[in-house]
């Protein structure tokens, strides 16, 4: 076994599953699932792809393949391959099945994801010719906020070259606040076209989003994944003046840029740390810096709760999901601290640490239901990818 590659086999058999494929620049994250019953049979990340033995997606594939063999996993009966794709632009806003010109439009929105959509392509090409004759299905990262208003998909900029060149609110994280927000109405055994909701997806990268009766009224996330909330490694918002000025006054190039507000900005930027266990650790330790990062990570979040509290009226689930979402109890009673008046109450004793399945953390009799729920976005894929 190459040391490229972990996984985990759970033995089940993988007749009537899904086959999940993320691909990212440099891993491929895999998981074989039954749609239905939401068991997975084995999943695992291949990493470094291009720095070592594995030189690209289609060796990567080859290995997850051959992992499966020595597993015992035969793919006769795969229902599908669900491919996450990043960015689908105006063309596509639902799981498509991919023929040469849906694969040829997603390479063609590349532009828009130029870390992204290339590495999907690439997965998806690798995943036709090696199981020729099972269907392959694109599901967006974009898809759930296709619909946006125009009001809160459209920026202020001149309307003619927006319109050329695409440039509007695209919305990421999607399948992720789709699947949350209908997993918070069937927690709440409400019809989902009852449910005013607030979604927080807060992981290594992080969202916001306002969903009315099911469908998405607005999200923190715009053009690209860089927008919004305080992130990892990114920084969210900012003055798009401060980009001009590091351009102008300070000499930086464009890729330079780039690489500070995506990689080198955000928790990491602040205190040297992007991962929110370590941020935590540093805070207990007194560290000045990680103090101010998390002060700025929940100022950031508020700001949104305050506004999407204010688009939708009327409010009855804010739900926390996602990596630092599901686990750090303190982020959920800062971010909502102070807005009894609102009817948001977090009860300390509810908020414990880590939920698996969906959990209430507001008293029962608090107007607004405070939720943590975890998020599955290879179930949500796999399902879609077995539907279309
Ligand atoms: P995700 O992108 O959803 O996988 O989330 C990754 C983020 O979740 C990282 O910042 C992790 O530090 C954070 N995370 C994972 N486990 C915990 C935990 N037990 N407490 C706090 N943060 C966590």
């Amino acid at each position: 076994m190459s040391d490229n590659i972990a996984s985990r086999a759970d033995g089940a058999a993988a007749s009537g599953t899904v086959l999940v494929l993320n691909s990212g620049s440099s891993s491929l994250k895999y998981q074989l699932v039954h749609p239905d019953t939401g068991n997975v049979v084995v999943s695992g990340i291949v990493e470094r792809i291009g720095e070592t033995d594995v030189p690209d997606h289609r060796a990567a594939l080859r290995l997850v393949f051959d992992e499966f063999a020595a597993a015992g996993i035969d793919l006769t009966g795969l229902v599908a391959v669900g491919h996450r794709v990043v960015h689908g632009g105006r063309s596509f806003h639902s799981p498509t099945v991919i023929d040469d010109a849906v694969l040829a439009e997603i390479r063609r929105l590349s532009s828009l994801a130029p870390l992204h959509n290339p590495a999907n392509v690439e997965g998806i090409e690798v995943a036709r010719e090696l199981l020729p004759g099972v269907k392959q299905v694109a599901v967006f990262d974009t898809g759930f906020f296709y619909d946006l208003p125009a009001a809160a998909a459209t920026y202020a900029i001149d309307a003619e070259v927006a319109e050329k060149y695409a440039l509007r609110r695209y919305g990421f994280h999607g399948t992720s606040h789709q699947y949350v927000s209908r997993k918070v109405a069937e927690f709440l055994g409400r019809p989902i076209a009852d449910v005013n909701q607030i979604v927080l997806h807060l992981g290594n990268g992080a969202s916001a989003s306002a969903v009315r009766g099911g469908r998405a009224v607005d999200t923190s996330m715009g053009l690209t994944p860089l927008e919004g909330l305080v992130m990892g490694t990114r920084s969210g918002d900012i003055d798009p003046g401060l980009v001009l000025h590091l351009n102008r006054a300070i000499g930086l190039g464009v890729d330079e840029i780039d690489d500070l507000l995506n990689r080198r900005s955000g928790l990491k930027g602040l205190c040297g740390e992007n991962d929110f266990r370590a941020v935590r650790g540093m805070i207990e330790a007194g560290d000045e810096a990680a103090q101010l990062a998390y002060d700025v990570y929940v100022h950031r979040l508020r700001r949104y709760i305050g506004a999407y509290m204010v688009e939708l009226g009327r409010l009855d689930a804010i739900t926390f999901t996602a990596g630092v979402g599901e686990n750090d109890r303190g982020i959920r009673a800062d971010a909502l601290a102070g807005m009894e008046r609102y009817g948001i109450v977090v009860d300390p004793e509810l908020n414990t640490g880590r939920a698996v399945v969906p959990t209430r953390i507001s008293p029962a009799d608090a107007e607004v239901a405070v939720l943590v729920v975890p998020t599955n976005e290879e179930l949500a894929i796999a399902r879609a990818a077995a539907a279309v």
